[in-house]
């Protein structure tokens, strides 16, 4: 995980991108960096190892400024976490920040490398900023160049692209790491998730895997896979700055564990009515025909679903397999047909525990998840999305989010009881 940033706007981005990447900083740090088009078409970049902090310093010590930039919290799998490999990473006059992993990037590099570009980093990352400046070369327009770029990416990523020349363009794309696009007043912007946009925007726009989208401070289009123009529903968001700050204590696993009174009561009221003793009942879950229970998780989320298969059986006599997601995708799992599948995952976007569902669903199973974070992107391809209501977990080591888990659960195993007679 790392987070980004980035808007197109009407007025000075460098510090409001900062203070963004603070609110992202629990999605992993080891460096951080910042580049932005200035009035004079230039395109500048500071970058640090450590924390935000220590990014902030460089930009206090050397200024630089705009109305357009991107930025990136770096949590390092391609290159040692120095100031070279932190991100954003330039070519010609494109500077990229990714989130994720580009699987082809040797074969990528040795291309390139073979028209004769030379590599400043050890990261998979800077292929990307190579391809778009070599589409320019091309002659392609910006945008242009970089849908042809992305064309050529397999693995995982979130982009946000920014060009030299250009302080009122932005690209963005993703494909399996999670990309959020917000719409302001004369500004448009680009998040990991809806908490960094906050601030800005409540306003948001997921965007599909494999969509790419072309920013402007007054509105964006997006592009499916394919290249053609596409509609994405505008969704009014409820996360809030606020949540994401520590309050009076110390850090965010102790704010976290304090709030779980509340996190699990107001979980549980979601799933089952105390005063009458019932269960709500979920549309879309047939507990009552169903054969068995796949639950696919990992991490703690894989506890919660162990622990969630004793209260099936015992309250429901319905059979669980309690799946690790990291293992489910890589064996071939014979599963009966007549089951419902359900992935457990605090942020909706745990890459194994995506695959694992999608591959039930491709076998023709209905699907459910339990997730944390609305709209997130697990929650949005399955057939029912069930809520965690334990608020934005920042914690990197789970608390609340758990706890939330096992009280959802706990409910929906009742459910399935009364379901099942
Ligand atoms: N793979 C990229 C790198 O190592 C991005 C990592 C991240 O998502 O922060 O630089």
């Amino acid at each position: 995980m790392c987070g980004i940033i980035a808007i197109a706007g009407d007025r000075p981005v460098a510090a409001r991108l900062i203070s963004g990447l603070k609110r992202l900083e629990y999605r992993g740090y080891d460096s951080s960096g910042v580049a932005v088009v200035g009035a004079d078409g230039s395109l500048s970049r500071r970058r640090a190892p450590g924390r935000i902090t220590a990014l902030e310093a460089a930009v206090a010590q050397g200024p630089i400024d705009g109305v357009l930039g991107i930025a990136h919290t770096r949590w390092a799998t391609h290159g040692a976490p120095t100031e070279t490999n932190a991100h954003p990473h330039q070519a010609g006059g494109v500077a990229v920040v990714h989130n994720g992993i580009i699987e082809n990037f040797a074969e990528l590099r040795a291309e390139l490398a073979a028209k004769g570009r030379t590599f400043a980093t050890e990261t998979d990352t800077e292929v990307v900023a190579h391809l778009i400046d070599d589409a320019i070369a091309d002659g392609l327009a910006p945008e242009d160049a970089a849908a042809r770029a992305i064309r050529r990416l397999t693995g995982a990523f979130a982009l946000a692209i920014a060009f030299q020349g250009r302080d009122d363009l932005l690209v963005g794309a993703r494909k399996g790491s999670p990309l959020v696009l917000g719409l302001g007043d004369g500004e448009t912007y680009l998040g990991s998730d809806a908490i960094a946009l906050a601030p800005f925007t409540n306003r948001v726009v997921y965007l599909e895997d494999g969509d790419w989208a072309v920013l402007r401070p007054s509105g964006f289009q997006v592009h499916d896979a394919d290249g053609r123009p596409v509609e994405r529903p505008l969704i009014v968001t409820s996360a809030s700055a606020a949540v994401a700050e520590k309050g009076n204590y110390r850090h965010f696993m102790e704010k976290e564990i304090h709030e779980q009174p509340e996190t699990v009561a107001h979980t549980l009221a979601a799933y089952v009515d105390a005063s009458a003793l019932a269960a709500h009942p979920r549309d879309g879950l047939r507990f009552a025909d169903i054969d068995r229970l796949v639950i696919v998780a990992c991490g703690t989320a894989s506890y919660a679903a162990q622990i969630a298969k004793y209260w099936f059986e015992r309250f429901a006599g319905l059979p669980v397999d309690a799946d690790i997601g990291s293992e489910f995708r890589y064996r071939a799992p014979a599963l009966v047909k007549n089951a419902l599948a359900l992935a457990i995952s605090q942020s909706g976007e745990t890459a194994d525990t995506r695959a694992a569902i999608l591959e039930c669903k491709r076998q023709g199973l209905a699907t459910a998840a339990l997730v944390n974070v609305e709209h997130s992107t697990i929650a949005r391809e399955v057939d029912t999305a069930l809520p965690t209501l334990a608020g934005p977990e920042i914690g990197v080591a789970s608390t609340k989010a758990f706890t939330s888990q096992l009280a959802a659960l706990a409910g929906l195993a009742v459910a399935a009881g009364r379901a099942r007679g």
